[in-house]
């Protein structure tokens, strides 16, 4: 079924002469799903188009970025006046204390913050912070939830569920990995046992409140009290990785979603409206333990980049009018709605769900709960036939079982109908 892509076929080949496996990203080699990635040429709104000129309706969006659409209009007009005035400076600019003011008032957990230039150095440094903060060194982590690439976040269980953490990944040393436990997700019995052991040699405890990279979780509003009510009795750091859920589940987060507050917050992907930008922040006394204030060493070259900063405020203005969550709400619905009652016409096991402008489709019939049920029920098989057979439809998902899928405002019903009748036409060839 798969259509045969000449030209990127060859630019694939071509990068793979000087870049390590063709990509700098993992995921978007279609390892997980086959075949030879789609090389973009451009986007536009809901659309990317490939070297070849085709189009395809993005429900990847850059991983999240794109809640806007893409090359919305304000934007580009932004980074291109910002680009006028120098691309950076290594120096302060009123437009970093302009987000940080808007970041502040949208998220009340947040007093003070600090901007990184990607989501996995807030993560790391969210960390090397509550380690400084409490003067322990364990964290607690879930798995299937994913924060970036340093070492202590490549890490799985041990054998033992509360045994130490193995290193996922190579060049991660086990002295290091040895401070990291890893529990399953959404289990508080699991969160509870693990507190009882633990509990007062914790720094903090680092989550997805929804989780967007084991396909999409969202956990009971129980295991978030649970956790809340945990980190207070022990003085553990209570950490929301929203470098995905952030401005994309509701304007103020996850956080805002189940009305948690947490004690730190990392973001990425929409706040830099596409520039490479992160952020970690939170509470005052927490946060005044960084550099030059305390003694906690965090920096940045590019750090508060005046482009990501300039779109970021323009993008700020976008997102905090009318409306605009309700919108990409109904719209998900919409559309996994539409979805659902095509696989059921076809005998597809298939489930859905979806929270404001992220969504996730599963091959199997049952919600899962955690990282175990998404691994061991859906239909990996399926999902790569079916991800092919929309690709060759014009419908361009995320190239894994694995990850969430996201909405943006520029979507049309139009394209929502589009979208359910390549699926109703792919289910019934699966
Ligand atoms: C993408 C992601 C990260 C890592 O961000 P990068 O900008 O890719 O380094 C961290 N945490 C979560 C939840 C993410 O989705």
């Amino acid at each position: 079924m798969t259509h045969i892509r000449p030209t990127n076929e060859k630019l694939f080949n071509d990068a793979k002469r000087h870049i390590a496996g063709g990509v700098n990203s993992p995921v978007r080699a279609f390892a997980g799903v086959g075949g030879v990635p789609v090389f973009v040429q451009r986007a536009k709104g809901a659309y990317i188009y490939d070297t070849e000129g085709h189009a395809y309706i993005d429900y990847v969006g850059s991983w999240g970025p794109m809640i806007l659409g893409h090359a919305h209009d304000k934007v580009i007009d932004a980074v291109k006046a910002a680009a006028e005035d120098g691309l950076s400076f290594g120096a302060p600019t009123p437009s970093e204390t302009t987000m940080a003011d808007l970041i502040c008032q949208i998220v009340p957990s947040i007093d003070l913050l600090r901007m990184t230039s990607s989501g996995t150095e807030a993560t790391m440094s969210a960390i090397r912070l509550a380690r400084g903060y409490t003067g322990r060194d364990k964290i607690v982590k879930f798995e299937g939830c994913y924060h970036g690439h340093s070492d202590s976040l490549l890490v799985k269980a041990g054998s033992g569920m509360l045994d130490i953490g193995e290193p996922t990944s190579k060049g991660v040393p086990a002295d290091f990995a040895k401070h990291t436990v890893t529990l399953p997700y959404n289990d508080i019995e699991a969160l509870t046992a693990c507190f009882e052991k633990f509990g007062d040699e914790l720094a903090c405890v680092i989550l997805e409140p929804i989780a967007g990279n084991m396909n999409m979780v969202i956990p009971s509003h129980e295991f978030h009290q649970a956790l809340r009510r945990l980190c207070t009795e022990h003085g553990v750091v209570l950490i929301f990785d929203e470098v995905m859920t952030g401005f994309r589940v509701a304007l103020g987060g996850a956080q805002a979603h189940f009305g948690i507050t947490p004690d730190l917050t990392t973001f990425g992907k929409i706040i830099g409206a596409g520039l490479p930008v992160g952020a970690f922040g939170g509470k005052r006394e927490i946060m005044e333990c960084i550099a030059p204030l305390g003694g906690v060493y965090q920096a940045g070259t590019l750090s508060g980049n005046p482009l990501a900063m300039r779109a970021g405020k323009v993008m700020f203005d976008e997102l905090t009018g009318e409306g605009l969550y309700e919108s990409l709400s109904k719209k998900t619905d919409y559309l996994i709605k539409g979805l659902k009652v095509a696989a059921d016409k076809h005998g597809i096991p298939f489930e859905t769900c979806a929270v404001g402008g992220m969504f996730g489709i599963f091959f199997t019939d049952q919600l899962p709960k955690n990282f175990n049920d998404v691994a061991s029920r859906c239909d990996a098989k399926k999902f790569a036939k079916f991800f092919h057979g929309m690709l060759d439809l014009g419908i361009y998902l995320a190239p894994s079982a694995f990850e969430a899928a996201f909405m943006s405002a520029a979507h049309t019903y139009e394209d929502l109908d589009k979208t359910i009748e390549a699926a109703d036409q792919v289910f019934s060839q699966l």
